[in-house]
């Protein structure tokens, strides 16, 4: 028999996160690699789940999700952003972001269109632009501040152009894009009339008093870009896959029809209660950022004191660090050894380039964790550094 895989899914293997993850629950290390908090959203988002299996929302939900979830993200969009969508023609709920980007990438890219994106990217973009047979075209965001390079961003562009990909608050970086940095993508979408596709997953996970910008609030932009978020970061509950996608009607129809064949629907029950979670207090959403940037501060200030470069996220739930000092040479390498030399997982940042040279020796750590955990992982960290 020839080999199984497409060709074009043949260099995409395990994700990372699935390896990293099953790498410390083989070894016992402490887990700051894939991103999943280590304590539960709000309860009463958890008791509205709980009651909403208790009285037989247990079937089909509607194709486009619930509607009280569609009325909740549409409140949702314009609380925060004075965005005002139809929540029956503009909102599309998916099984987590990541099924979004896919029906998104696959309803408006026919093969050979070009998605220009960012790298280091998230890993299901680059997947899913070879799914569609699309072409990716990158632009390096560097370590230590990952600002845009606007050359080589206009380099990304050229008549095939179909889309932009874009993700602020970014992951794997904690980049926050500027509201300068976000125009200029902007423009170049516009000039060569572009669809922006916008992961905003972490909207809520912003440190140091920033405010998150939607690209669809900036002028000119909202008839052509489709905003893609979630529940699991916002109210740490990424195993309910609850997502959505909302744009200019056609768009999200568009994504509707590619969406009805990959899952139909998904998450009944956990629907009405992200329904219920979105309407929650600010408190809510600013208690979550509160404690994440303690948390960041307390991982930051650990990893220099281990003595490694780290760049200051922004944003999310991640940071970068440049693991050289501890030996690290090629960071896909030093992450499968990390378990042994410290104890603890993290995440090759090189597995999210095409140039992997652009990252060769940082590594991601999640700090979405108890404090507990963050103190002795850098414990660890700072007695592997000891010990070279
Ligand atoms: N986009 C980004 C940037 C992410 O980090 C993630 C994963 N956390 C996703 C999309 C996928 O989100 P979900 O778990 O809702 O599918
Ligand atoms: N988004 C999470 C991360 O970046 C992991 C998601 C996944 O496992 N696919 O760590």
């Amino acid at each position: 028999m020839t080999t199984p895989l497409v060709a074009r899914m043949r260099e995409f293997g395990t994700t990372i996160f699935a390896e990293m993850s099953a790498l410390a629950a083989g070894t016992g290390a402490i887990n700051l690699g894939q991103g999943f908090p280590d304590t539960d959203g709000p309860p009463e988002m958890l008791e509205a789940a709980r009651e909403a299996i208790a009285t037989g929302r247990n079937q089909y939900p509607p194709g486009p999700g619930v509607p009280e979830l569609l009325d909740a993200i549409a409140a949702h969009q314009a609380r925060f952003y004075g965005i005002q969508l139809d929540p029956r023609a503009q909102v599309l709920v998916t099984v987590g972001a990541t099924e979004a980007i896919a029906a998104t990438v696959l309803a408006l890219c026919e093969p050979g269109d070009e998605v220009v994106t960012f790298e280091p990217y998230y890993d299901s973009y680059a997947a899913t632009i070879a799914l569609a047979g699309a072409v990716r075209r990158t632009s390096v965001l560097r370590f230590p501040d990952f600002a845009v390079d606007e050359a080589s961003l206009r380099a990304a562009f050229s008549g095939r152009t179909r889309m932009v990909l874009l993700n602020s608050p970014h992951n794997p970086t904690g980049k926050v894009f500027t509201r300068a940095e976000l125009e200029l993508v902007c423009e170049l979408a516009r000039e060569h009339d572009a669809w922006v596709v916008t992961d905003e997953v972490y909207e809520h996970l912003l440190f140091d008093g920033l405010q998150h910008v939607p690209v669809a609030t900036l002028p000119g932009m909202a008839e052509r870009t489709l905003t893609i978020s979630s529940a699991g970061k916002t109210f740490s509950a990424t195993g309910w896959k609850v997502g959505w996608v909302s744009g200019p009607a056609e768009a999200v129809a568009a994504v509707r029809t590619v969406k009805q064949f990959l899952t139909y629907v998904g998450s009944g029950p956990f629907q009405p209660a992200v329904a219920l979670a979105l309407g929650l207090g600010d408190e809510v959403y600013a208690g979550l950022s509160g404690s994440l940037q303690a948390k960041r501060d307390l991982l930051v200030s650990g990893l220099r004191a281990a003595g490694l470069e780290v760049a200051v996220p922004s944003g999310t739930y991640f940071v970068v660090a440049d693991a050289a000092p501890l030996g690290a040479v090629d960071a896909l390498e030093f992450c499968r050894r990390l378990p042994s030399v410290a104890g603890v997982v993290g995440v090759p940042v090189s597995v999210f380039h095409d140039d992997p040279e652009a990252a060769r020796t940082l590594v991601r750590f999640a700090f979405c964790k108890a404090d507990g955990v963050l103190t002795e992982a850098v414990s660890r960290l700072a007695r592997a550094g000891r010990e070279r």
